[in-house]
């Protein structure tokens, strides 16, 4: 039997408003995203190399992470190819030098960084570095930022993850991105904050700030979102488990299998029900948790 359009409206309209409700209900993932400019970190003795002996960063402003800050001092940093000016030196001094840039800086300098995590420099890459008192060559230290997220104990027990773990975030913007392997780093010195830098920010359309959900790696993806993908993981030829929220007449038309394993939970809507059993497709519900 067919069904009246009106009919179909209303229930589409019922389903996502209890969608709605139900996504109320979850805790919040949000995390907001700041987006790193190439920058130097430097150590002291580098310090003294480029900008004369006892010399000391003045602080231009502060950063969100306790106690870091944009310095006044800047360098020109260059590679084979080509060169950056005024690159700023965030403070305060570090044991070692680093300078992180995008993966687009790499190529105008000409030289090849790996992805790294801030501090992990060992047999990154070598650049060069020119201050008004003096110039020197690193040998390594110069890596693309890993993209990552600072958070403190608080937080991390809020989302339920653990310092060095691996999440995913999702923004949701003009251009929708996923972001995996991003490095929770966990410490009561931090801030809640996730870092990218510009190639992924522009990557994801973020212009300054923004913000993204936070998930946490085989965790179901939020329902708003889910309800834009069809994510159907194919079991064998016959028999499938369908992993996302709302299952509709369009989901069974696309499914090829015989007998679909629904989440406990799923929506089914009436018309998906019907297409169903016209087509002899066994739905079915996992037990257990
Ligand atoms: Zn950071």
């Amino acid at each position: 039997m067919s069904m009246d359009p009106q009919l179909i409206q209303t229930i589409v309209r019922e389903v996502l408003a209890s969608l709605e409700a139900d996504t109320q209900q979850t805790p919040d993932s949000s995390v907001p995203i700041a987006i790193s400019a190439r920058h130097v970190h430097l150590s002291e003795e580098h310090i003294e190399q480029l900008f004369g002996k006892g010399y000391q960063l003045t602080k231009r402003a502060d950063l969100s992470q306790p106690g870091q800050f944009a310095a006044e001092e800047t360098v020109h940093i260059a590679g084979p190819k080509g060169s950056f000016t005024r690159v700023r030196v965030l403070g305060p001094a570090r044991k070692l030098t680093q300078v992180e840039v995008s993966q687009t800086d790499t190529i105008t300098l000409g030289v090849s960084a790996p992805v790294r995590e801030s501090g992990d420099i060992a047999g990154s890459a070598g650049v060069t570095l020119i201050g008004p008192k003096g110039s020197l060559y690193l040998n390594e230290g110069l890596i693309v930022a890993q993209a990552h997220i600072h958070m403190s104990p608080q937080d991390a027990a809020r989302y339920q993850v653990q310092d060095q773990e691996y999440v995913e975030v999702l923004i949701d913007s003009d251009r929708p991105l996923r972001f995996q392997r991003v490095k929770v780093r966990v410490s009561d010195r931090y801030r809640l904050e996730m870092h990218i830098d510009t190639d992924e920010a522009n990557a994801a359309f973020l212009q300054k700030k923004g913000r993204g959900q936070l998930i946490k790696a085989g965790e179901v993806v939020p329902q708003q979102i889910a309800l834009e993908q069809t994510q159907v993981k194919q079991v064998s030829s016959e028999r499938i488990t369908y992993t996302k929220k709302l299952l509709t007449k369009e989901d069974v038309e696309s499914l090829q299998g015989k007998e679909v394993r629904l989440p406990k939970g799923t929506i089914v809507t009436d018309l998906a029900k019907d297409f169903a059993r016209e087509r002899g497709i066994a739905l079915s519900f996992e037990t257990g948790k």
